[in-house]
């Protein structure tokens, strides 16, 4: 196993790690639908709110301009992270579903007319199918969804088919939280461009643990939220080509996103204030920074490597398991292990599990669509993060079995 720089002292930067449920010491596994955050993190939201807590860039006073600073300085780390060419292209949002949301609201909207065609896939998050919905029903437009083969997977050959002049938006997701499939994406993209529709990839799931390159991909939308990046709740960001945001109008209004309010009139400020009407959660966003940070320290390369040994030694455990079924086997996969077993409900497979301090994540992930087209109801989903071990591993192995022995 890779000890990067060493997993012990990782776990030490996670005070919620030292809890103890039941008696039992706990045991993590819910990382898909949020991480842990790190001391450097907590230590950067008290910060702000013992030492410059104010409103962001209005003030002259000391405070504000302190505030606005950190808020600032985040999105130029955010712009970083995912390589982006510019900083007034990140727009900060409460999260992915946000920024799916103001894509739909304010791109399709304004874009978008009877009998255009929206693409999405199977997998996607109820965040990544909702928004369009609404649209479609709004402007009559037609929704078509990229099916999968039973690994897991999209059938390419089927999306090549889909793609037309009439195809005007393909919003997938980037790495799927219930299975774990890393998606083609360059492909997806290059394919959307050649009929030119625009692209939105849903990366709330991929960013934790895949490399981010927006410019290398040449995608037009990316969501993603910082809470799943052990960062706080409550945020995220939207990359948007700038070409594409200037050309879109702003979805809420109120304060910050104008220039000029009259009774008569009101002219929008620039990007990226346009599309960040009202107070943000300044607190988060300028702890935010220090999540990055921590990211980039250990480095992407080295916890992509590390959680893929979890996810292999964890895939290789389960299966000794008798009538313990993955869902979700694709070629490439982000540390997210989805299982049934055979005559089990997932529910009381995670009482039991609970009962041991091992916390995992049961049901349709909010992805009720692709649960049908997988003719199941639910699944339980254990997914890895930087600070997991072998050791917990082996704790869910033996829960599992004990699940086993209680149920079956
Ligand atoms: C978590 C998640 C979302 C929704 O993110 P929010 O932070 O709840 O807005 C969307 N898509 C995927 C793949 C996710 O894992």
């Amino acid at each position: 196993m890779t000890n990067f720089p060493d997993i012990a002292s990782i776990r030490k930067d996670f005070p919620i790690l030292n809890e103890v449920i039941g008696g039992k010491q706990l045991v993590y596994f819910d990382n898909a639908a949020t991480t842990q955050k790190p001391r450097i993190v907590l230590d950067a939201l008290s910060g702000y709110y013992e030492h410059y807590n104010a409103n962001i860039h209005r003030g002259i006073h000391h405070l504000a301009e302190k505030a606005t600073g950190a808020f600032e300085d985040t999105r130029r780390r955010m712009q970083k992270f995912i390589n982006a060419p510019l900083s007034e292209e990140v727009i900060f949002t409460y999260g992915t579903t946000d920024s799916i949301n103001l894509v739909a609201q304010s791109y399709g909207r304004k874009f978008l007319k009877e009998g255009d065609e929206i693409i999405i896939s199977t997998m996607e998050h109820h965040s990544n199918i909702v928004p369009w919905q609404m649209l479609c029903e709004e402007k009559g437009c037609v929704l078509r969804v990229i099916p999968i083969n039973d690994e897991g997977e999209l059938l390419m050959d089927e999306y090549e088919k889909m793609l037309s002049g009439k195809t005007k938006i393909v919003s997938v997701v980037h790495a799927s939280n219930a299975l774990g499939t890393i998606n083609p994406v360059s492909d997806i993209i290059k394919k959307a461009h050649k009929v030119g529709a625009k692209v939105l990839l849903d990366g709330a799931q991929a960013s934790s643990h895949l490399f981010l390159d927006v410019q290398a991909l040449d995608v037009d939308f990316y969501a993603l939220s910082l809470h799943k990046i052990y960062g706080p709740t409550g945020m995220g960001i939207l990359y948007g080509k700038k070409e594409l945001l200037d050309a879109m109008p702003p979805y809420r209004g109120g304060g910050e996103m104008i220039k000029e309010v009259t009774f008569e009139k009101t002219t929008y400020n620039e990007l990226p204030y346009k599309f960040e009407a009202g107070t943000p959660n300044i607190a988060d966003v300028v702890a935010a920074k220090y999540a990055l940070d921590y990211v980039d320290t250990l480095g992407k390369d080295n916890i992509a490597k590390y959680e893929s040994e979890l996810l292999k030694y964890a895939t290789d455990a389960v299966r000794e398991i008798p009538g313990l079924k993955i869902i979700g086997q694709a070629k490439d996969k982000v540390s997210v292990l989805s299982f049934v077993i055979e005559g089990m409900h997932h529910q009381d497979i995670a009482v039991i599990l609970d009962n041991q301090g091992i916390a995992v994540r049961t049901g349709h992930h909010c992805t009720q669509p692709l649960m049908s087209r997988l003719g199941i109801l639910g699944t339980t989903r254990a997914s890895f993060a930087v600070y997991n071990t072998i050791e917990e591993i082996d704790s869910l192995i033996k829960g599992l079995h004990k699940a086993k022995k209680m149920l079956g």
